[in-house]
């Protein structure tokens, strides 16, 4: 993942993003595996909330620090 091609998850957004969220379902994942999304400023709220409610979200990082 590379800041220049980091874009939004969410559907049909082309933004580019700037927060990571560090996610994991426990059905399917081993519980220290991380799957991410990334997201824009304006979809951040939306995914993190698609994830929390499924009891996935882990952790909500800002980009640069996620690659740092
Ligand atoms: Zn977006």
């Amino acid at each position: 993942m590379s800041d220049e091609s980091a874009v939004c998850s969410a559907k049909g957004c082309r933004d580019a993003a700037v927060w990571v969220l560090a996610w994991n379902n426990p059905k399917v994942h081993t519980p220290e595996r991380r799957k991410t999304w990334v997201a824009c400023e304006e979809h951040r709220e939306h995914l993190s909330q698609f994830l929390g409610v499924r009891g996935f979200l882990k952790d909500v990082v800002p980009l640069s620090e996620w690659e740092g």
